[in-house]
């Protein structure tokens, strides 16, 4: 049987019965980072009460359908500017030791969203914690000007020793994928209606870099998305002949090489 692994997918934002049509079309395992709640978090426990929620209530409700749900845990990229907030939130993250949970497997996301020097800030320290505790990164490149946002991160990287085998860099487009793929670091390509890549678009990205380290993801959010978007980018993929091993590749073994670095990844195909 064909089976998926989606490692980005915003379950908060999305309904139950998006759980029951993934769990038919073959999704087993999905992987949920911490994002914008939707609208302004006016205090610190909006955040605990949101990581709390994606760690338990999230993985049981994807479990009844029989999907295995992990989560990435970290202020992100989005919610980084608002002062003192950002900074007192990462300060209660790290108290509480949320990064220590059962599946969390990764830090993230974490990166730009309009790329200033406040998210870089915040986007520097949780790097670091990464470093510091030896845990996945989950790095999220900006909607716009990708390729600002990524000629900063190559900056930030040049400063330290990264381990580029524990990160991953997602969002990437035809502009940023050899970037990615030169550092070493592993690829996440999501394919979302209008504002990201089609299944066509992955395709040709797949043609032309090779299927090593990249996987596809729905990024499925409050936006209108997909959060078929794994099985559909395969369906597209055997319709236009790609080989078996590059379509297994990019949408579940890609992803799944990466996430079991993680030692609370503990389900196995
Ligand atoms: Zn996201």
């Amino acid at each position: 049987m064909t089976r998926y692994f989606d490692p980005h997918i915003h379950m908060y934002s999305r309904t139950t019965d998006d759980y029951e049509r993934m769990s038919v079309a073959g999704i087993e395992v999905i992987v949920q980072p911490s994002f914008w709640l939707g609208s302004p978090r006016t205090s610190v426990g909006t955040f605990v009460d949101y990581w709390e929620h994606l760690i338990t209530f999230e993985s049981k409700r994807a479990e009844e359908f029989g999907i295995h749900h992990y989560a990435c845990i970290s202020v992100n990229p989005k919610e980084s500017i608002e002062r003192p907030l950002a900074l007192d939130a990462l300060d209660v993250m790290m108290r509480k030791q949320l990064l220590k949970r059962e599946r969390v497997v990764a830090l993230g996301e974490i990166g730009y969203n309009i790329i200033n020097d406040l998210e870089e800030e915040l986007f520097v320290k949780q790097l670091d914690i990464c470093k510091r505790e030896n845990l996945l990164a989950m790095i999220h490149l900006p909607h716009n000007n990708k390729l600002e946002g990524m000629k900063r991160m190559q900056k930030i990287f040049e400063t330290g020793h990264y381990d580029f085998n524990k990160i991953l860099i997602d969002h990437n487009t035809e502009e940023t994928i050899k970037m990615t793929l030169e550092i070493g670091a592993w690829a996440g390509l999501s394919v979302y209606p209008v504002t990201k890549l089609s299944p066509d678009r992955v395709i040709r990205i797949v043609n032309q870099h090779g299927s090593d380290r990249i996987m596809v993801n729905s990024a499925a959010d409050w936006g209108v998305s997909n959060p078929l978007s794994v099985p559909l980018t395969a369906s597209e993929m055997r319709k236009n002949l790609c080989k078996t091993d590059d379509i297994e590749k990019v949408t579940f073994f890609n992803a799944f090489n990466f996430y079991k670095q993680s030692e609370k990844f503990t389900w196995k195909p």
